[in-house]
């Protein structure tokens, strides 16, 4: 395995930790108080590659691999987690979805304003009735003409509030959503929905615990049409599209998990420096060596588990067990490396004062959105039970 990054690849890193540590990092609490990022911060972002890190270069995107995308996500973590997952899941889930499956007239008229940081792209799959269970979807998508009439509701659609597109799934079975899971299946549709068309109602941002700049929002849709030519992909393949784009899109979530992880280590190292109580800096307390060791340790694991799956994609191995693996083993480093990043400072840890404790609530999502840790268990050990079958 090899996980180096071209020279390229690394002054483009360097060129995103600087961004990072003058434009991000000293406002994230400011945009976590808010629920929101300053609307000029994406475009800018889109000008860097950083909106189509993975499209070619002649279609505008930094045409990176999957290894060097996903070290910028994780640097863009470890400055503010939520700026990190919208920056994800429009890479992974929007604007991939949109690229992979809209038809040329349309491709070409949707991807520059989705590639140059102009439109983001939000993905909406979870529903009231249907989140683990994905499949269960009530939204509906009716044939009408020369289109599709969309009716239901979506849930916690991440950038949403923000988003200038949005992937929508839903179901043509109408009342059949309790039918074979096969043909459940073959009836989903994927449908790129212009966020302010007609019917489509968003919710304020939802107050949720963490990533609360990312602007997470609720959808109606009450008789939303969209165009024939907006739908993604080849009929009857939208659900194993979409399963394949969260198979890409949890190795991009690992990385903002252990992006948040590794940036709450670094401050609560030089804080354990700072802080002196007994007469000399806690970091000479091995109480607290030990803490910062095994946040190193796990955070270490994961990264590799991370760069593993990103590997694996980039050489054309499957890689949808080790995305899993990498999600789970990354999400549970990063909410126990916070946890105990705030605990090495103590009360002040507790306060807004300090960025860790939003690095904690952060980190906690990573648990549960793209598959909670218990459906990533499934997952892997699906997958060997695969390897194992007779
Ligand atoms: C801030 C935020 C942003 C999100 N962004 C998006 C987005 O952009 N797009 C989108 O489509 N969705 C999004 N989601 C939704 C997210 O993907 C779901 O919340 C998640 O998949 C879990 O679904 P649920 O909340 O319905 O929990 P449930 O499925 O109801 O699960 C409840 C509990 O039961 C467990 N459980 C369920 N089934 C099993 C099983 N078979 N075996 C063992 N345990 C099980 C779960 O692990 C969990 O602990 C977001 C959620 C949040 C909170």
């Amino acid at each position: 395995m090899d996980f180096s990054l071209s020279e390229e690849d690394l002054l483009l890193r360097d060129t995103v930790r600087e961004l990072c540590d003058q434009q991000v990092r000293p406002h994230a609490g400011a945009w976590d108080e808010a629920r929101a990022l300053p609307p000029e911060l994406l475009p800018g972002l889109g000008q860097q590659g950083l909106l189509a890190m993975e499209r070619p270069e002649d279609e505008g995107g930094a045409g990176l691999s999957t290894v060097a995308a996903t070290s910028l996500v994780e640097e863009l973590a470890a400055a503010d987690g939520a700026l990190a997952l919208l920056v994800s899941v429009h890479n992974h889930l929007g604007l991939a979805h949109a690229a992979q499956g809209l038809r040329p007239g349309p491709r070409a008229q949707e991807l520059p304003a989705l590639t140059d940081g102009r439109h983001i792209a939000a993905w909406a799959l979870s529903e009231r009735g249907s989140g683990s269970d994905a499949l269960r979807l009530s939204t509906s998508a009716r044939r009408d003409g020369d289109g599709w009439v969309l009716q239901g509701e979506k849930r916690y659609v991440l950038g949403a509030s923000v988003a200038q597109r949005i992937v929508v799934l839903a179901t043509t079975a109408g009342a059949g959503k309790d039918g074979p899971e096969r043909s459940r299946l073959e009836e989903v549709v994927a449908l790129l929905v212009d966020a302010d068309a007609p019917g489509l109602e968003r919710s304020e941002p939802v107050r949720t615990l963490g990533m609360r700049a990312a602007g997470t929002a609720h959808l109606r849709l009450d008789g939303v049409r969209v165009p024939a030519e907006r739908e993604l992909g080849d009929p009857g393949r939208a659900w194993a599209d979409a399963m394949a784009l969260l198979d890409r899109s949890r190795v991009g979530m690992a990385a903002v998990a252990c992006g948040i992880g590794r940036g709450a280590m670094e401050v609560a190292a030089a804080y354990a420096q700072e802080r002196e109580q007994f007469g000399r800096p806690i970091a000479e307390f091995q109480a607290i060596q030990w803490k910062l060791a095994d946040m190193a340790t796990t955070l270490e694991a994961a990264w590799l588990l991370t760069l593993q799956a990103a590997w694996r994609r980039d050489v054309g191995l499957p890689f949808g067990a080790h995305a899993s693996r990498a999600k789970l083993a990354a999400a549970r480093a990063a909410t126990v490396a916070c946890s105990e990043a705030l605990q090495i400072h103590g009360g002040y840890g507790y306060t807004r004062e300090f960025p860790v404790e939003r690095a904690l609530r952060d980190a906690r999502l990573c648990e549960i959105g793209e598959g909670t840790n218990e459906i990533q268990r499934l997952l892997i050990s699906r997958a060997i039970a695969e390897r194992f079958a007779a």
